[in-house]
């Protein structure tokens, strides 16, 4: 599995597995064939509500917990320096882990300053390796590098062919900030897995759409955390080290940019009343 190496010397796997709209019942099931699979980063949420069963298949895997590199995020309603540091703790008991590998702040929402300075003292203490945002718009991660002490590991942001980022990943790294996709298939939205151009230069390597969507975003430095319940998928979208996209294949894919979201603008204050008072729980 290729790496990166964040900006505090931990590894990072360029590829692992997301386990949003997962439900509960079926986690545990789909996270233990990733394992099976080979994949070793685990990317969940507290808002995801299957932390648990994410716990469960780790520890019934066998796998080493130093081969693995976990992730879960912070919700909104839990930003803020108090609430921050229970939402930790109640994450970690959910993984049944005594640190996890990356925290994310889910959504530029809420109090950000006091759940960051929190989040830095527990990477300090190794509780969180490393410490990192999702949803950030480039104005929003500047602001909070240049008035922290620690800056963002990573950006988890939609990425994929219809909305490319290419502006934000340049701006990330010159910070220091590694981009991590979700959404790597846009949810298929798009007619992605039946595009033309994907198809074609599939064909011509001998690979599916999938395939080639996450070998792009890869060759682009571009974590993916593509999600599918069905193993043969897994194992097919972790498939994607043993052949190389070429220069006008690379320029053919970006031809497809339309600069735009296909899901929500984090920018568009009705998104931010929405998502800024969705509640976990009471
Ligand atoms: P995605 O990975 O772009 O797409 C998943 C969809 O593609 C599922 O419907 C899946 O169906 C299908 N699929 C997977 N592999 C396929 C293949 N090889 N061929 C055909 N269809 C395939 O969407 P996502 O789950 O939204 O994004 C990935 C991860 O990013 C999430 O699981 C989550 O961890 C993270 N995420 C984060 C945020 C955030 O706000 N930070 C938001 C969204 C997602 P089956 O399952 O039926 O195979």
């Amino acid at each position: 599995m290729e790496s990166t190496t964040l900006n505090n010397g931990v590894e990072m796997p360029m590829l692992g597995f997301g386990v949003y709209q997962i439900p509960p019942e079926e986690t545990e099931q789909a996270v233990s064939d990733a394992l099976a699979a080979g994949y070793r980063l685990l990317d969940t949420a507290a808002a995801y509500q299957n932390e648990e069963a994410v716990g469960r298949a780790i520890k019934s895997s066998g796998v080493a917990r130093d081969e693995l590199f976990v992730t879960t995020k912070l919700w909104v309603q839990d930003t803020g320096e108090e609430k921050t540091k229970r939402a930790v703790d109640t994450s970690l008991g959910r993984l049944g882990l005594d640190y996890v590998d990356l925290y994310l702040i889910h959504q530029p929402y809420g109090d950000v300053y006091g759940s960051w300075r929190v989040m830095e003292a527990l990477n300090r203490e190794g509780r969180l390796r490393a410490i990192g945002v999702s949803n950030f718009h480039s104005d929003r991660l500047v602001d909070l590098i240049d008035h922290n002490e620690v800056a963002p590991a990573v950006n988890q942001v939609e990425t994929h062919p219809f909305f490319q980022r290419t502006a934000d990943q340049e701006l990330m790294a010159e910070r220091g900030v590694q981009i991590e996709s979700w959404g790597p298939f846009a949810e298929g939205r798009n007619n992605l897995f039946t595009d033309p151009v994907l198809g074609e230069i599939g064909g011509r390597h001998g690979k599916t759409v999938a395939q080639v969507v996450l070998r792009w975003l890869i060759q682009r430095h571009v974590v993916v955390i593509p999600k599918s319940v069905r193993a043969a998928r897994m194992a097919e979208n972790i498939d994607v080290f043993d052949f190389a996209l070429t220069d006008d294949d690379m320029a053919r894919i970006a031809a497809l940019d339309t600069g735009a979201s296909l899901f929500l603008d984090h920018r568009d204050p009705a998104v931010v009343s929405q998502l800024g008072n969705a509640r976990l729980t009471d």
